[in-house]
């Protein structure tokens, strides 16, 4: 199959690498010469250009370019695809790129590799990025039947385990299981990072450890993509730090009132509770 990828980063570069070890024909479009040669050079695409023409001969195009630019990315290719053209997105908020981008190209199936690095940029592209994690796509009612059947088959091929969801169902999950996340942790350092005495603040820098590392993980990771997450699913993302906010509200109660039985058992709770995430053995 002649697979195009446009963004050729962290994500378009690693779908180009497994892509073509599958035996794809690889065509990418990246904004940068440079982004483009490095491309090739590395064997993660079989031709790339700067130029959208290049796309012509493509039967599936994945957007892997920032979300903020997908929609507009797809406007601009559009003159470029072959009528039976399949599109479909990686960006890691579905309703507003799926409400932006069906009524440009109906062949259009969202979706969103759950899998990624620290890291980005064509640099970071890595094979078997997304074996064994989860893809998420997000078809809707007027999607047609035949393009999430390829889409489905290409993703499957990339031994990811695949989901099937309504965009804001995903929005919303993923609000509550990484985008929270990302908010909790900024404010634990944040907090951590505003003790007053000076004595005390050097000595907790000192002190970090393992249970901080852990905690501070996703809030102290890179601040353009947690404004991406809030501006792009600031609805969802809102309403799960309100709800946070009221759990977080009341363990104040409970140590207020000195209930001890009282937070044993919320503790007890999410104990129990954790087991049901579908986490990794060394997560
Ligand atoms: P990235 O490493 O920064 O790559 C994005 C690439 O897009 C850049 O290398 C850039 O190419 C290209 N680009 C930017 N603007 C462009 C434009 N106007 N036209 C053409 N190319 C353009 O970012 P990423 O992490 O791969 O993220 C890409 C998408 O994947 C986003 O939508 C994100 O939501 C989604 N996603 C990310 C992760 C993650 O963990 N990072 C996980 C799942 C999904 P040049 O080098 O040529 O400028």
């Amino acid at each position: 199959m002649n697979i195009g990828i446009v963004g050729l980063g962290l994500i378009g570069g690693s779908l180009g690498l497994d892509l073509r070890a599958l035996g794809h024909q690889v065509l990418g479009v990246s904004r940068q010469e440079r982004t483009c040669q490095v491309a090739i050079d590395r064997g993660v695409v079989d031709d790339a250009s700067v130029n959208l023409t290049l796309l012509a001969a493509a039967d599936v195009v994945f957007i892997c370019t920032p979300i903020g630019q997908i929609a507009s990315m797809v406007q601009q290719l559009i003159p470029h695809l072959s009528p039976n053209a399949i599109l479909t997105d990686v960006g890691s908020v579905k309703t507003p790129v799926v409400e932006a981008v069906t009524p440009l190209w109906l062949n259009f199936v969202g979706g969103h590799p759950m899998a990624g690095r620290e890291y980005s940029g064509i640099e970071a592209a890595v094979s078997g990025l997304f074996a064994g994690n989860p893809y998420v796509l997000t078809p809707i009612e007027t999607t047609p039947p035949e393009a999430v059947k390829v889409v489905e088959q290409i993703v499957r091929s990339l031994t990811s385990n695949v989901y099937f969801c309504h965009p804001a169902d995903h929005d919303q999950a993923v609000a509550w299981i990484s985008h929270l996340p990302v908010m909790v942790s900024a404010s634990l350092i944040h907090a951590c990072g505003s003790e007053t005495d000076p004595v005390v603040l050097e000595l907790l820098q000192q002190l970090a450890s393992s249970g901080f590392r852990d905690t501070s993980r996703v809030g102290g990771g890179n601040p353009e993509l947690g404004v991406m997450m809030a501006r792009y699913n600031r609805e969802f993302l809102w309403r799960s730090l309100l709800n946070y906010r009221q759990s977080l509200d009341q363990l104040i109660e409970l140590i207020d009132q000195e209930n001890w039985k009282g937070l044993e058992q919320r503790l007890q709770e999410t104990q129990a509770q954790r087991s049901q995430f579908h986490l990794k053995a060394d997560d």
